[in-house]
């Protein structure tokens, strides 16, 4: 990604344009914050704010904007639904307050509630840990034809569990498992239970949503100060704050480790909320338009057929 001058945003002529029009301008968008291969990742490179001078006038286009993305993101998903194929699983991790809830609700708007399943994943049961990790994730895997979204996921495993060495040692793992390697293990199993989803049709994309700490205090005091949003806050997100560079040294080496061509990672900068939600709709654009969605073709037989019930049904008295 460069970290050229801010240009103002060039929207012209969107409102107007086509789908194929939208999705061409998704895609190159999307592109900008796409890791691919993480070889060569460093994090530091991302900033948390938009590539775009966005200011209070660009608030009419930036929520027109989305409403193309979500509406284009509709139309492909009843397309993945109907051909019964393909599936997509979408991953959101991110610190506290990054707004993952937020853009899960907004960029989902309008996919139709059947295709589509959320599952958040929090601290695991005791018969969670009974199991290896991934045993509590397999059952929220999405069908064939839906789009699954994680809130949090298995990737907490080399991010809370990395940070604070006591969740580990609560894991009942045998001791001899546990060893320097541990972390380097873990991205080896995550890379290949990625291949394994992707080569049986599941594609996975990674959202991580890159708030600068700044940011998240504001959050916090806004969360404080609002009667309405005291819920969402708790002393153990200020707690975890306190641990911010190490989730971002955790952050950086996961990325590096588990962003492939296949299953990439987005580091999708998130102080500015409508921003990296037409980020996330345009990423989520991207997959589903390399899997070449189509209707399913009917064959000359079904359609003679239809067309007789047709007959009949205009035949009725
Ligand atoms: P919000 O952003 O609204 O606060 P949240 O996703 O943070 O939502 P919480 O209930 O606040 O939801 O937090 C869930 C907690 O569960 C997080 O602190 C997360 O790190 C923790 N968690 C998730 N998976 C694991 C895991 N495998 N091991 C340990 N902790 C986990
Ligand atoms: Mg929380």
């Amino acid at each position: 990604m460069s970290k050229s001058k801010k240009k103002k945003p060039n929207l012209e002529g969107l409102a107007t344009s086509g789908r194929k029009e939208v999705i061409a301008r998704a895609k190159k968008l999307a592109k900008q914050y796409c890791v691919g291969d993480g070889a060569k990742f460093r994090l530091k490179d991302y900033k948390t704010t938009p590539n775009l001078e966005l200011g209070p006038e660009d608030k009419p286009l930036v929520k027109e904007t989305l409403q193309l993305g979500v509406d284009a993101l509709s139309k492909m998903q009843d397309i993945l639904y109907a051909q019964d194929k393909w599936s997509l699983l979408l991953i959101f991790q991110a610190m506290d307050a990054a707004g993952k809830d937020g853009a899960i609700k907004h960029v989902m708007s309008g996919v139709n509630p059947q295709g589509c399943q959320v599952s958040s994943f929090k601290s695991p049961s005791s018969e969670d840990l009974d199991h290896d990790y991934m045993w509590r994730i397999q059952k929220h895997l999405p069908e064939r034809g839906r789009i699954g979204i994680f809130n949090r996921s298995y990737y907490e495993e080399v991010l809370v569990v990395r940070v604070h060495e006591k969740i580990l040692q609560a894991q009942k793992l045998p001791e001899k498992l546990i060893t320097k390697n541990i972390w380097d293990e873990r991205y080896k199993d995550i890379r290949n239970f990625e291949k394994y989803l992707t080569r049986n049709g599941t594609i996975v994309i990674k959202f991580f949503l890159n708030v600068s700490k700044g940011e998240q205090k504001k959050r916090f005091i806004e969360r404080v100060d609002n009667p309405d949003k005291n819920w969402k806050f708790s002393a153990a997100d200020a707690r975890e704050r306190g641990y911010w560079d190490d989730y971002m040294d955790s952050y950086q080496e996961m990325i590096k480790n588990t962003s492939t061509e296949d299953s990439p990672w987005y580091v999708v900068p998130a102080d500015n909320k409508s921003y990296a939600r037409i980020v996330i709709a345009s990423a989520i654009l991207r997959a589903m338009h390399d899997m070449d969605l189509a209707y399913p073709k009917v064959s000359a037989e079904k359609i003679a057929e239809l067309k007789e019930v047709k007959k009949a049904l205009l035949a009725e008295k």
